[in-house]
C-alpha cells in the first residue's frame, strides 16, 4: 500500500500500558515487508511533520485517533439473541440461546448473520474479535469467509458440546475433534485469522471431548482455546456435581490441560486465590464482560483482586448475554462493576485504564501485544477516528475536558456508536 498520514489528536498505549496522548498528533501508515498496513510513525505533529513534507496529509483536525477496539468474547450467532428475558442463565440458555442457534447448519443462513455481524463490529469501532461461532463447522467457515474478505484479525472456532445440550446444537464426540481440527488446518494463519478450539463450557462436554480438546490444544500451541467459567453460581454448583473430584471450576479446566497462553475464558467472577494464581502462572486470561454479568445478574469481576494475582485480563461484550456491541457501554459497565464494594473491594479503574483494557490490554490478554492495540510503531494499523463532538452533550462535555482522562471519561459514559466517525482496518477504511 501506499503511506498515507493522519492529523488528529491521537491516544496511543506505550508497552507497558501507559497512555501516550498528541493533541496535535501525526499517525503515519505504510507498509511492512510482508506488505501488511502498519504503524510507520506516530507522535506529535509538529515534531514528526519535517520527516513527511511530500506526503499529502488526511486533516481530521477536531477528532481523535484511537487504537481499534479489541472484544475478548462474544458470540456472533447470538446477534438476534441480545435483549431476551429470561430467568438467569441456565433458562437463558435454554429458552433462546440453545433454539436460536441451531439455524446455523443453514450455509446460508449463517453468511447473512455473519454479514451483520461484522458490520455492526465495524460500526461500533471493533477491529479485532474472538468470537464463538456454533456447534456446526457452517457456522465457522461464514464467519472466516466474511473476516477474510474484510482484512480483519478475528478469532472464533467451533462449539464442542457433545451432552447436556438439545437435539440441534449437540455434536457427536469423535466427529467433533475430527471438525475442529481440519477447521484448524483450514484456517488457523490464514491472512489474519485464527482459530479457537472452543469448549463450551465444562456442563456441555464429556470428558472423552474435554480430553481431545487439551490433546489438540498441546498438538496446536499457537492456536487459542476459549470457554466459559465461574459466571454464576447455580452453573457453579454445577460443575462441582458433575466434577466432584475437581478442585474447583476452573480446576476442571487445568485437569484437561485447557490453560495455557492464548487461553481466553469469560466472566471468571467466582474464583478464589488460588484460581487467580492458577490464571496467572499458566498466562490464561479472563475476558470480563460486565453488560453481561450486569444483565443476567451473574455477579462482579473482582479487577482489583486480578491485578493483584498479575492475571491477565480485558474487556468483552459477550452478546447475546451483553447488552450491546459498544465498547464506550462495555467500559463504563466495567466502571460500574468495579465500584460495586459490597461482594469485593471497590475501586474506580481510571478512564485510560478502561480503555486500555479494551485495546492495549485485550490484544496482551490474547498473546498479540506487539501486533495490535496500541498504534505503536510496527503494530498493524486498526484504528478508529472518534468524533467528540457527536452529541450535543458529548460536545459540550468534550470541549471543558482538561486532561486526557476528562476527555476519555465523557466519551466512555456519553459515547456509543454516533462517536464512532470512522474504522479503518488494515489502513483501509
Ligand atoms: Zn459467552
Amino acid at each position: 500500500m501506499t503511506t498515507h498520514a493522519y492529523r488528529a489528536a491521537l491516544l496511543r498505549f506505550a508497552d507497558d500500558g501507559t497512555p501516550l496522548y498528541d493533541a496535535d498528533g501525526l499517525l503515519v501508515v505504510g507498509s511492512n515487508a510482508q506488505g501488511q498496513a502498519v504503524v510507520q510513525a506516530a507522535g506529535d505533529h509538529a515534531a514528526l511533520i519535517g520527516q513527511y513534507l511530500d506526503l499529502p496529509v488526511q486533516d481530521w483536525r477536531g477528532h481523535l485517533i484511537a487504537p481499534g477496539f479489541i472484544d475478548l468474547h462474544l458470540h456472533y450467532p447470538q446477534l438476534d439473541v441480545i435483549g431476551s428475558p429470561a430467568d438467569g442463565l441456565l433458562p437463558w440458555l435454554e429458552h433462546y440461546t440453545f433454539p436460536h442457534e441451531s439455524r446455523f447448519a443453514e450455509p446460508a443462513y449463517a453468511a447473512e448473520v455473519a454479514r451483520f455481524f461484522f458490520d455492526e463490529l465495524q460500526r461500533h469501532g471493533v477491529t479485532t474479535a474472538l468470537a464463538f461461532s456454533t456447534s456446526h463447522p457452517a457456522s465457522v467457515n461464514a464467519a472466516f469467509d466474511e473476516a477474510r474478505a474484510r482484512g480483519l484479525r478475528f478469532i472464533t472456532g467451533k462449539v464442542l458440546q457433545d451432552r447436556h445440550s438439545p437435539d440441534g446444537v449437540r455434536d457427536q464426540t469423535e466427529q467433533s475433534l475430527i471438525d475442529t481440527e481440519d477447521l484448524i488446518r483450514r484456517w488457523h494463519g490464514v491472512d489474519r485469522l485464527g482459530y479457537a478450539i472452543t469448549p463450551r463450557f465444562a456442563p456441555t462436554s464429556s470428558d472423552a471431548q474435554m480430553r481431545g480438546a487439551g490433546e489438540l490444544a498441546a498438538r496446536y500451541p499457537d492456536v487459542w482455546i476459549q470457554s466459559h467459567v465461574a459466571e454464576n453460581r447455580d452453573e457453579v454448583r454445577w460443575v462441582a456435581e458433575l466434577y466432584p473430584q475437581a478442585r474447583s471450576y476452573l480446576g476442571v479446566y487445568d485437569s484437561f490441560g485447557l490453560l495455557r497462553e492464548r487461553a481466553v475464558y469469560a466472566h471468571c467472577i467466582h474464583l478464589d486465590e488460588t484460581d487467580r494464581a492458577l490464571m496467572a502462572a499458566t498466562g490464561t486470561a479472563a475476558a470480563v464482560s460486565p453488560t453481561s454479568n450486569l444483565f443476567l445478574g451473574s455477579g462482579f469481576f473482582d479487577f482489583g483482586a486480578a491485578q493483584d494475582a498479575g492475571m491477565r485480563h480485558g474487556l468483552a461484550s459477550d452478546v447475546g448475554g451483553g447488552t450491546s456491541f459498544s465498547p464506550f457501554h462495555t467500559m463504563l459497565a466495567a466502571y460500574f462493576v468495579g465500584r460495586e464494594g459490597h461482594t469485593k473491594a471497590g475501586l474506580s479503574l481510571t478512564p485510560s485504564r478502561l480503555w486500555w483494557l479494551h485495546t492495549a490490554g485485550a490484544a496482551q490478554a490474547l498473546g498479540l501485544g506487539q501486533v495490535v492495540g496500541g498504534l505503536r510503531v510496527g503494530q498493524e494499523a486498526d484504528f478508529v477516528r472518534l468524533n467528540p463532538q457527536a452529541t450535543p452533550l458529548l460536545a459540550r462535555k468534550t470541549a471543558q475536558a482538561n486532561s486526557l482522562d476528562e476527555l476519555l471519561f465523557s466519551l466512555i459514559v456519553l459515547g456509543d456508536d454516533r462517536a464512532v466517525a470512522q474504522t479503518v482496518i488494515a489502513g483501509k477504511s
